[in-house]
């Protein structure tokens, strides 16, 4: 089936002001299709290269990918010293903006000098290219700092979100086998500072239960909250007492392209999380590409912001590596959209003129439900482009962005990519690709992707399928650490014979041959033999005027194998009419997509269980509705949400 609401929907084409000086070009998409490879390599080359690379892509151990063959280079050099050699020292790098409302810009030099004094200590505690660092922190330049030093020595870091419990916390120190962690004494959370410390101490453990291969913990100060704050003697360090206190010059070396430059557990929506491994060569380059290329990213003009907090990789690619190997000026802002209030996000892209700003769909869909006269409020002029990642974004929120954000003409890149694929692979090209709102649009010059059937045949125009990745990528992930099975068989065994990535998203192409992706195949269900995806009938609630946000899920049903069962958030302001409303929206929903589609039930909850990346957990709310205990909710940003969905459901 092909709702009208994706394929009827109106394309629009890059105005010809913002074509003439785009980045991106068409013949882009011709000089990669003729020799993909060559392309990667000229891709490669903005980066600078200690020695050079010669064979593009070694593929002959499929799926463990090489690229950039024998090149060496130092990530850290890339992103920061080679922009202060160039003369661009004095530009700011970051503009970071704290919770509480302190501020702190840091330049190149800067950056440069901060990053050199860490690397300097690391050095000092006997830290080797190879080893491990977990980085558990709240959104301060320090984060950053840290993961540019580890960068810099060949240390291979594991950022890990700090608002995941101990617990979380333990499981990624073992499995990585780090031996620093780096972290603060506590963090802010909506204006109060909370301890953060404290995780770290009980992750660790003492004794017998104490976590083998840490050496030290390394403490920035940030709240400086609590005159009682543990403190393992031998162990503990204050980043003021150490890192502070080291030379700010440091002779970096270069490593090899395939030198891991870290590991990122993904955000578990769909399981137990698994230690993505990500490369240096490969890596850098398509973060580079598409930071220049999707963000139109000009060089020292733009002030670019990306929502994500590190703990995530948009926050590694788009927060890090991205924009400084770009030589960006960007906001690194610490805390949450309403702290002090709704209008934080606004006018910090007033204050520092953001031209280029990037952030999920269920922000977006906050933000609506916030209401408009809280943008409206502040001159957003600045903004001449705008980037969605995490979700499909439906078209109602998409318009609104384009509209209340956009000014009614900022570009919006709908980017799919995900932990594994390291960067953005999906998008459209601003100033070269139109855009359809809710349509991530197509491949990148220089990767390929298909959507076919079970039996990995292409799908027609308007059917459901499979997206696959049929060609290697630069940044593609280089394993799950320390298990090769579980790559193989989580990644390459769907489409074993074809050597096929298998992403885990659904997606169909419209009439136009435009890509929509669905969400995950887990995700879509099947009502009496219809094959259904949540995201259609979420999008289809969504357009209702008095819902913010829905999340969909098909619960088991006696009589059509599947019901769908929805949970939806009002509006500020709407008021719950109880079953008028209910029938209002399946209604909506008949109309949209189809009678089959309508919900079997809807229940109006106060939230949504989400995972810290601000990803609805289906799987979660599926439990709920069909009654089972609860499975893994530890990075769920509130357990607690359940109380009132259960409660709501009786
Ligand atoms: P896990 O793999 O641990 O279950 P996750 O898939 O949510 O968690 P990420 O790697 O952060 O972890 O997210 C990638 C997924 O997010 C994609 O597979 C896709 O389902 C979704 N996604 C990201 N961007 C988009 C987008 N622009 N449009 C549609 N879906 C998107
Ligand atoms: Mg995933």
């Amino acid at each position: 089936m092909s709702p009208a609401t994706t394929t009827s929907a109106q394309g629009y084409p890059p105005s010809e002001e913002f074509a003439a000086q785009a980045n991106a070009t068409a013949e882009m998409y011709d000089r990669a299709d003729a020799d993909r490879l060559e392309f990667w390599a000229e891709q490669a080359r903005r980066l600078d290269w200690d020695t050079d690379f010669g064979q593009v892509l070694d593929w002959s151990d499929a799926p463990f990918a090489k690229w950039f063959i024998g090149g060496k280079l130092n990530v850290a050099v890339n992103c920061v010293d080679r922009h202060v050699a160039a003369g661009k020292g004095d530009r700011v790098a970051i503009h970071w903006v704290g919770e509480p409302g302190d501020t702190r810009d840091l330049t190149y030099t800067q950056l440069q000098a901060e990053v050199s004094k860490a690397a300097n200590y690391f050095t000092a505690i006997g830290l080797v290219a190879g080893d491990r660092v977990a980085i558990y922190m709240p959104m301060v330049p320090e984060a950053i700092v840290s993961m540019l030093a580890c960068a810099r020595l060949g240390l291979t870091h594991s950022v890990v979100f700090a608002g995941f419990s101990s617990g979380a916390l333990r499981s990624r120190v073992d499995d990585a086998a780090a031996k620093l962690v780096i972290t603060t004494d506590g963090q802010y959370r909506r204006g109060k500072p909370a301890p953060l410390k404290a995780a770290v101490d009980e992750a660790l453990g003492t004794g017998d239960d104490a976590a083998e291969s840490v050496e030290k913990v390394l403490v920035v100060r940030r709240t400086n909250h609590d005159p009682d704050l543990n403190w393992v003697e031998g162990r503990d360090v204050w980043w003021d007492d150490t890192v502070d206190e080291q030379s700010d010059t440091h002779e970096p070396e270069a490593f090899d392209a395939e030198h891991p430059l870290f590991l990122l557990y993904t955000s578990g929506t769909t399981g137990k999380p698994k230690g993505i491994v990500h490369s240096s060569g490969g890596y850098l380059t398509q973060a580079s590409y598409t930071f220049h290329n999707v963000f139109d990213h000009k060089e020292g003009r733009d002030v670019f912001w990306c929502g994500a907090d590190i703990g995530w990789v948009t926050g590694h690619s788009y927060l890090v590596y991205g924009p400084l190997s770009n030589g960006a000026t960007e906001v690194v802002y610490e805390g949450t959209p309403n702290s002090p209030n709704e209008h934080r996000h606004f006018e910090i892209i007033e204050k520092y003129g953001v031209t280029i700003y990037y952030i999920a769909p269920t922000l977006i869909r906050t933000f609506m439900k916030w209401g408009r006269e809280i943008p409206d409020a502040h001159d957003l002029s600045s903004v001449r482009l705008l980037g969605s990642v995490g979700e499909p974004i439906n078209p109602e929120a998409w318009k609104w962005y384009r509209e209340v954000i956009g000014g009614d003409t900022a570009p919006i890149v709908d980017t799919w990519w995900q932990t594994e694929t390291g960067a953005i692979m999906i998008s459209p090209l601003p100033g070269v690709t139109a855009a359809k709102p809710g349509s991530a649009m197509k491949p990148l010059p220089g990767i390929s992707a298909n959507i076919v059937d079970d039996q990995g045949k292409p799908v027609a125009h308007g059917e459901q399928g499979y997206l696959v990745l049929d060609e290697p990528w630069p940044s593609m992930l280089r394993g799950i650490w320390g298990d090769e099975d579980r790559y193989r068989d989580t990644y390459w065994s769907r489409f074993a014979e074809q050597g096929w990535y298998f992403a885990g998203d659904g997606a169909r192409y419209d009439d136009d041959g435009a890509l929509w992706v669905l969400g995950r195949v887990d995700d879509v269900m099947n009502i009496s033999g219809h094959r259904i995806s949540t995201a259609e009938v979420e999008s289809a609630l969504v357009g209702h005027s008095g819902v913010a946000e829905a999340a969909v899920i098909g619960a088991a049903d006696e009589t059509t194998g599947q019901g769908i069962v929805a949970f939806v958030i009002l509006r500020e302001g709407v008021e719950n009419t109880g079953e008028a409303l209910v029938k209002e929206l399946r209604e909506q929903v008949s109309i949209e997509i189809s009678p089959i589609a309508k919900p079997r039930e809807i229940n109006v909850v106060p939230e949504l269980p989400k995972t810290r990346s601000g990803k609805i957990m289906r799987r979660l709310l599926k439990d709920v509705a069909e009654g089972r205990e609860l499975g893994d909710t530890s990075t769920l940003v509130d357990p607690s949400v359940f109380e009132a969905i259960r409660k709501k459901k009786g």
